[in-house]
């Protein structure tokens, strides 16, 4: 082993340790190892395919789901490597886990490998399931909890929502998509975006829509927005657009929202939990509750 691991610098040849020895570092993954099994979604950026990861190549291989950017030109844009980074360095029961990575054309190409959840996001699984009050409330706690650690890693993710929130079985969903997640500096607020027409205006606070400042209450409103998801089951007809939108749709949601009219109380949800929705939709990001306080009362309510 020790006289194989030499050779390739003896005979300088490019064949990384992990090659050499497949088990040395469990977060490479091989291209060449990667069975494609079927699509699973895409959103604005990525695409999330189903792999079998199977290096002894007969079947006994772990199912994976692999991301990989939508546009590829040739280099790998920052934000890719750092929505990765993030993913790497969180470690929660309602956070998707990071697996690794499968670098391609000499680091042209980066594919980002996390487990694999079945059931899909809450976006499909809901609207095929008849699911009891309680249960969305084990939910909304359950997201509660992984935004809770998100936040205290003083991460926002910006990009709360229904289609970012996966299924791993009936009773556990875990946050997933780091890809507008930004980190607020000690000391600082809010972290500043330039506007753009891709952006799921419908899950932003007020604040975002006017100033393009996003800050942890600004995720409490989408969070709120991911509540209202739950408790419609998805259905299609009640769900706010998330197609690209005009600058039209922009000014006339900020006069909506400045008028107080928010979106309507869900069919049979609790009156606590309106309170706690319109509490979450409060025009000043000051008077919203925090992730701590929505979990102590989802565990009250579910009692
Ligand atoms: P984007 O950044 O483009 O929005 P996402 O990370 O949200 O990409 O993934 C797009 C879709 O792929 C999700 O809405 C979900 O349906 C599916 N998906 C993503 N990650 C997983 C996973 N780990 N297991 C199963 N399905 C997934
Ligand atoms: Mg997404």
């Amino acid at each position: 082993r020790t006289v194989l691991r030499e050779l390739p610098e003896i005979y300088n040849l490019d064949i990384s340790p992990s090659e050499t020895f497949p088990d040395a570092d469990p977060s490479v993954f091989h291209k060449r190892y990667l069975k494609k099994m079927r699509d699973l979604g895409e959103g604005h950026f990525g695409k999330v395919t189903l792999y079998l990861y199977d290096p002894s190549n007969d079947g006994t291989g772990e199912r994976v789901a692999v991301k990989a950017l939508k546009q590829e030109n040739g280099h790998v844009p920052e934000g890719w490597m750092k929505e990765i980074e993030i993913l790497k360095s969180l470690y929660h029961s309602n956070i998707v886990k990071y697996k690794g990575c499968c670098t391609e054309l000499g680091g042209q190409v980066v594919q980002l490998i996390m487990e694999y959840l079945p059931l899909g996001s809450l976006r499909e699984y809901l609207p095929k399931r008849k699911l009891c009050v309680p249960q969305c409330l084990m939910f909304a706690q359950q997201i509660c909890q992984g935004m809770e650690y998100l936040h205290s890693k003083r991460y926002v993710h910006r990009d709360l929502a229904a289609r970012n929130v996966l299924v791993e079985n009936d009773s556990l969903v875990k946050i997933g998509d780091f890809g507008l997640t930004k980190y607020i500096p000690e000391g600082e607020i809010y972290y500043r975006v330039r506007e753009d027409g891709d952006s799921p205006v419908f899950w932003y606070a007020i604040e975002c829509l006017k100033e393009n400042k996003f800050s942890f209450p600004t995720d409490i409103w989408s969070f709120g927005v991911t509540l209202y998801e739950i408790l419609t089951r998805c259905d299609h007809r009640q769900s706010p657009p998330t197609t690209p939108h005009g600058q039209m749709t922009m000014l006339i949601l900020i006069k909506l929202l400045e008028k107080r009219l928010r979106l309507p109380c869900p069919k049979e949800c609790p009156h606590e939990v309106k309170t706690l929705m319109e509490q979450c939709w409060d025009e000043d990001p000051a008077k919203r509750p925090t992730f701590g306080f929505l979990i102590e009362k989802f565990e009250a309510i579910r009692r």
